[in-house]
């Protein structure tokens, strides 16, 4: 199991790097599979050793080696938080490889909506319609009998989002609601947890930001798209424990 660990985290650093490819090109409506990647400064194709993941960007001391421009430490905490994610994904959901395959697709979709949201606030159809399809496929093949629940779990998430959405305009989007819906395919019931950490986590800083900025707080707008995320990860690591506990407490 810690070389299974050591593994996914290295395989996360990996498509970690990846994500940010992605999460750059999609918004822009460029090709994720060509061509290979330039300097964003100066237009230089960065060789391959001077693309791997977190260890290049701390051998250049966060320097481009063809002009010296600053590289954004976005790319090296991307890789390595999604390193991490993959380890927890497959430490916790060990014994149940279906979840595991849909863990490591959640998480990797999770962080580049959180990257596009956070950059461009957007939520790019692209990356949910691949995720969608590839939580419907591996559901169908390991674990067929969820596939109900799950489509279930999609609608009343994304009803949930559209509400908020209608009562909130500014601080949501459609965006938001398809990625809820889309949590829902990943989560099945998990989502409901998923969802209230989220909307309270986005409430918490949303509170804290009044309470900073006073008024000028409420006319900025906080992209909530990294609040489902968030919400997403703690639905998928402690989910069935949250729902336990709800139906343990009030029922
Ligand atoms: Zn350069």
């Amino acid at each position: 199991m810690a070389a299974a660990a050591a593994i996914a985290f290295l395989g996360g650093l990996i498509v970690g790097s990846f994500v940010t490819v992605v999460a750059h090109r999609v918004p822009r409506g460029e090709s994720i599979v060509g061509p290979r990647s330039r300097c964003p400064a100066c237009g230089t194709q960065i060789a391959a050793y001077d693309n791997v993941p977190v260890v290049s960007w701390l051998l250049l001391r966060g320097r481009a080696r063809c002009c010296g421009a600053a590289i954004s430490p976005r790319y090296p905490l991307t890789e390595l938080v999604l390193g991490l994610l993959y380890m927890a994904a497959v430490l916790v959901l060990w014994d149940d490889p279906t979840e595991i395959a849909l863990g490591l697709v959640f998480v990797t979709t999770l962080l580049a909506v959180t990257l596009t949201d956070l950059e461009r606030r957007v939520i790019p159809n692209k990356i949910l319609i691949v995720a969608a399809v590839l939580a419907v496929a591996i559901a169908a093949v390991g674990d067929p009998s969820s596939l109900p629940q799950r489509v279930i779990a999609a609608a009343a998430a994304g009803g949930v989002l559209f509400a908020a959405a209608l009562a909130y305009p500014r601080g949501m989007g459609l965006g938001d609601v398809k990625l809820a819906a889309t949590m829902g395919l990943f989560l099945g019931r998990d989502v409901a947890p998923a969802i209230l950490v989220a909307l309270l986590a986005g409430s918490l800083v949303g509170l804290a930001m009044i309470a900073r900025d006073g008024a000028a707080a409420r006319k900025r707008a906080i992209p909530f798209g990294p609040f489902l995320a968030l919400g997403g990860v703690a639905g998928m690591l402690a989910g069935d424990q949250m729902v336990d506990w709800y139906l343990g407490t009030f029922s």
